[in-house]
């Protein structure tokens, strides 16, 4: 079977995500046949890197066979059983470690990042409402941020691309300045940008804080802005003032946890503890959907009693699922056994050196890093920036997909020497060649996440 024949029937068949479906007219959808590392394969042979971990949630590499093996012996116990009324060792297990890893316990469980938001920003509610106070409803968000695209969700997203169609169907939250590294004004530091933004919060809280039930925000990078970089001084400001101004921090690891900053952590680098962590994405590897939000015991005494409604009465078909526990709780035994942080931060140095050459390649701005993510803006995209970028490193066995003007790399934490040769390279070659077709490009450029 050929790549055409599964493109078409997937034209036919399949509503993709995110896409605007009469653009797969001329541009073609990659039907992936396998994937092996940091490789998808097609059906005619052709290899990419996969430097977007697959939309972010691949951790070690395609079909890691330790979360293989797992997968198939739990699947020789228990695939998968009700959640209300009963348990399973993978849940309890994951549940346990991944109180001991961040000090919050209680996880409850999902399958996507999205319903982790909902869940936070339900739950933050709902205390304040058991406590008496039902008026503090409503929540900050930041500029530029992303927590997911259901209507709970969407309502704390600012990526107007995504959200300014379904307005009327959302509820109307405060947004503050991002603390995003490249608003520094000359002369500013990251963390001087921090302290401006954090003012701006403070401000809005020292109005609004009787009628905030919580404050959510992606901790460090904020990754659909386009890898928007900021220093961890913000995360220690937002959890004073949280704290004084009695209103939650919901911190959104969806994309940032499980390494991809450099810490197991986003939270950690600036020693706070949010009062809802939602994890999702990397959970499981990349091989299942599975979320999670953990929260404190006071957060969870104030739903414990004899009401049923005071309870939270939120369910998914799939919550807890035994499959995505067992690969889960590998993903972590894999951080501990290969000792992955620590390892990370070699590979990131590597990598480091590699682009370094695009750092200072004249029409680039903003090169920035965290962690395992890195990112540079063009300085004069033009027109149709993103598609042609992205296609040309198709060319060269390369998958990126930039945000608007921006191109980061997001790569599997197996990405050995070679690949991050063949990724700077290719970048190079290919900026090359939009300068020199530079004006007879036309459409516009994809801006997703
Ligand atoms: C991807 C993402 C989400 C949404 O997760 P889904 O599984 O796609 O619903 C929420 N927050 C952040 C920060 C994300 O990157």
């Amino acid at each position: 079977m050929s790549n055409q024949h599964w493109l078409e029937r997937s034209r036919a068949a399949v509503w993709h995500p995110c896409t605007q479906m009469k653009r797969h007219e001329t541009l073609p959808i990659i039907p992936v046949r396998e994937a092996k590392g940091i490789w998808l394969t097609d059906f005619e042979g052709n290899r990419y890197i996969d430097a977007v971990s697959s939309w972010w949630v691949n951790l070690f590499g395609h079909g890691e066979p330790r979360i293989k093996a797992a997968l198939a012996s739990q699947l020789d116990t228990l695939e998968h059983a009700i959640l209300a009324g009963f348990t399973h060792a993978p849940v309890v297990e994951l549940s346990e470690r991944l109180s001991e890893l961040t000090g919050l316990g209680h996880a409850f469980y999902a399958s996507d990042g999205a319903s982790a938001t909902e869940i936070a920003m339900k739950m933050s509610f709902h205390y304040w409402s058991n406590l008496g106070k039902p008026a503090k409803n409503r929540f900050i968000s930041l500029e530029n941020s992303y927590h997911g695209e259901t209507a709970g969700a969407l309502s704390v997203t600012d990526v107007p691309l995504f959200s300014a169609t379904y307005e009327p169907l959302l509820r109307q939250n405060l947004r503050v300045p991002t603390p995003d590294n490249r608003n520094a004004a000359p002369g500013e530091t990251a963390e001087d940008v921090a302290l401006r933004a954090a003012a701006s919060l403070e401000n809005v809280l020292a109005k609004h804080a009787d009628s905030i039930a919580a404050i959510v925000l992606e901790p460090l990078v904020q990754g659909a802005a386009g890898m928007a970089m900021y220093s961890p001084r913000y995360l220690a400001e937002v959890r004073r003032l949280a704290d004084r101004y009695q209103v939650h921090l919901i911190a959104d690891e969806i994309a940032v946890g499980f390494g991809r900053t450099g810490t197991l952590f986003a939270c950690e680098q600036a020693g706070i503890k949010a009062d809802f962590l939602c994890l999702s994405k990397g959970i499981t590897g990349g091989f299942l959907p599975l979320s999670c939000v953990l929260t404190t015991d006071d957060i969870y005494a104030a739903f414990y009693d004899d009401d049923v409604a005071r309870g939270f009465l939120h369910s998914h078909s799939y919550t807890g699922n035994a499959l995505a526990c067992r690969a889960a709780l590998t993903v972590l035994d894999i951080f501990r056994d290969d000792e992955v942080i620590a390892r990370n931060a070699e590979r990131a140095a590597e990598f480091s050196r590699y682009l370094a050459p695009l750092q200072d390649r004249p029409g680039i701005r903003h090169f920035r890093h965290t962690g395992m993510i890195w990112a540079f803006d063009i300085e004069h995209p033009q027109a149709g920036f993103g598609l042609a970028f992205f296609q040309k490193m198709l060319g060269y066995g390369c998958l990126v997909r930039p945000i608007g003007n921006t191109v980061y790399f997001m790569p599997p934490y197996c990405i050995e020497a070679a690949q991050m040769e063949q990724l700077a390279e290719a970048s190079w070659k290919s900026l090359d060649a939009l300068e020199r077709h530079a004006g007879s490009l036309s459409g516009q450029g994809i801006a997703l996440p």
